[in-house]
């Protein structure tokens, strides 16, 4: 059945101004499963001033942090008791595996909720000292104001919580802008929020084209923040239209992990390791292990493993419990993944697995494309440097511990890295040595809410997950208070006077 969406704007559900409407297609199917308004200017103002209002008087800036933890683990409650249909939801409208959908994001969202809420509570800043010799000096924690969300299609859900759960913890209110393809959890987190007692303009979710409303969103006065998670280009369009209200901004962008595995590493840990974090979510995760450098001692044996595990991803409706990989999450990704497999070839680089789309039944409705291995690479090729974001790998060989520092460094992206050894001062070497903002030893993918999530470099700046991430939507202010209530301070001579 089609639904006709709304959008969510101060407690209220309602239509674009002009009565647009999108389209929003399941990409296993390529059938309609929604429509969601298309907002244009005016609907994003509307959504900002009542997110404007509800900051500025509302009370949820004004509320304890227990009484906004009270509302926001209630909402993890009603998260949690909706799992398995949010989960089929997410699956029709971004393709992800019911699995991945159901076991994965969701659940991690409802413990990243009640994470924020609960650490909000104990936020911290220096402790109250009289620095000056007579005044006290307090540092406060206020939130930063009206926050602009925005967030990508490839774990919609869970992004919109990454970014709303500490953005409301600490007391900001939120316009939120799920990306086209991928709207509708988003607008479901809306409804669950109204019910878990959130006040009106807390929380906003706005629906329309990236490119004409986002620029409204970021560059509007009454906005004080934008929180991307997004591709780089995009990232850099906004810290430009926020440039001009030097506006705070919170970047996470795309990512082109390296995947270090030296001879001495436990090979089938390896191996397993790079099919699971290499094809997650169909190769659409920032994370994505896909740069995997083996050591030439063990190269073979590790591609001869990979294609081995390569032929047990079996690939389908993603609806169907036994499906590891569904479809691309639209057409235009996938002509990106097909454009960059051509590319590869074109550089010289040799296609050991997949390289093309599978055929036949659900094959030949959707957006699906078969796991991909590419052999022969070298670094310094495009298709290896730039971000694919879909089911690509690329298997590099190496000889040294510098040689590959070196290799694993140069990309723009500083995202995720993993190193594989059982040589422990050589596994802390390498992820000293590695630019990223997280390096796992031995493992690739998994997070936790209480450990940040961010990148170096051209990933973006500012965390996710952790108390780092509620520290980023908050400011810090000094109140110096005087003490000795004396009209004439000791200092007052530098500006008139004897002292
Ligand atoms: P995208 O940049 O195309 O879109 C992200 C969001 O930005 C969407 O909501 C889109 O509508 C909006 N947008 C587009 N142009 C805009 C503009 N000019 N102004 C304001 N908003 C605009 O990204 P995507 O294709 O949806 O997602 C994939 C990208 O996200 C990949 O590069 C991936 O690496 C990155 N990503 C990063 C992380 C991380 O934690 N670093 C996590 C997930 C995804």
């Amino acid at each position: 059945m089609v639904q006709d969406y709304r959008n969510f704007v101060n407690g209220e559900w309602v239509e674009s101004s002009s009565g647009e409407m999108t389209e929003v297609i399941n990409p296993a199917t390529t059938d309609v499963i929604g429509r969601v308004p298309k907002c244009n200017e005016v609907d994003v103002r509307a959504a900002i001033d009542a997110a404007r209002e509800a900051f500025d008087r509302g009370p949820w800036p004004r509320m304890t942090p227990g009484e906004r933890a009270g509302i926001l683990l209630k909402l993890a409650d009603l998260i949690q008791a909706e799992v398995k249909s949010l989960a089929v939801l997410e699956s029709k409208n971004q393709g992800k595996t019911i699995k991945q959908a159901r076991d994965g994001d969701i659940p991690f969202s409802v413990d990243n909720l009640r994470f924020m809420a609960g650490a909000a509570r104990a936020l911290t800043a220096a402790a109250a000292m009289d620095y000056g010799g007579t005044a006290t000096s307090i540092l406060r924690r206020e939130p930063v104001g009206v926050v602009g969300s925005i967030t990508p299609w490839n774990y919609p859900f869970m992004m919109a919580i990454w970014k709303a759960a500490p953005a409301l913890a600490v007391g900001n209110t939120v316009v939120m802008k799920p990306a086209s393809y991928t709207p509708v959890t988003t607008l479901e987190l809306g409804r669950l929020a109204e019910r878990a007692g959130l006040p009106k303009g807390a929380l906003n979710v706005i629906t329309g084209p990236g490119s004409k409303i986002g620029p409204v969103l970021v560059g509007s006065p009454d906005v004080d923040m934008v929180s991307l998670t997004g591709d780089t280009e995009t990232g850099r369009e906004i810290m430009k239209e926020a440039a001009t209200a030097i506006k705070k901004v919170h970047l996470e962008l795309g990512g082109k992990a390296p995947f270090i595995v030296f001879d001495d590493a436990d090979l089938n840990a390896a191996i397993m390791g790079a099919a699971a974090g290499g094809f997650v979510n169909v190769g659409q995760d920032c994370t994505q292990a896909c740069r995997l450098f083996i050591h030439e001692k063990v190269h073979d044996r590790f591609l001869n493993g990979l294609l081995g595990e390569v032929k047990k991803v079996r690939m389908g409706d993603p609806l169907d419990e036994h499906t590891d990989m569904g479809p691309l999450v639209s057409k235009p990704q996938r002509e990106k993944v097909e454009n960059y497999v051509a590319l590869g070839k074109e550089e010289g680089a040799k296609v050991a697995a997949g390289g093309e789309r599978p055929t036949g039944g659900i094959f030949d409705k959707g957006f699906f494309y078969k796991p991909t291995v590419f052999i022969g690479c070298t670094p310094d090729m495009r298709s290896v440097r730039e971000e694919i974001f879909g089911p690509v790998l690329q298997v590099l060989p190496f000889s040294t511990e510098d040689e590959v520092i070196e290799w694993a460094n140069n990309v723009i992206y500083g995202l995720y890295a993993s190193v594989w050894t059982k040589d422990v001062q050589k596994a802390f070497r390498v992820a000293n040595a590695l630019r990223f903002g997280a390096v796992e030893i031995n493992d690739h993918l998994p997070l936790v809410s209480e450990m940040p999530h961010g990148g170096y470099k051209q990933s973006g700046f500012g965390k996710d997950l952790s108390i780092h991430s509620l520290e980023e939507y908050t400011q810090l202010k000094h109140v110096w208070v005087e003490l000795t209530g004396e009209a004439r301070k000791g200092w007052h001579y530098l500006t008139y006077g004897e002292p």
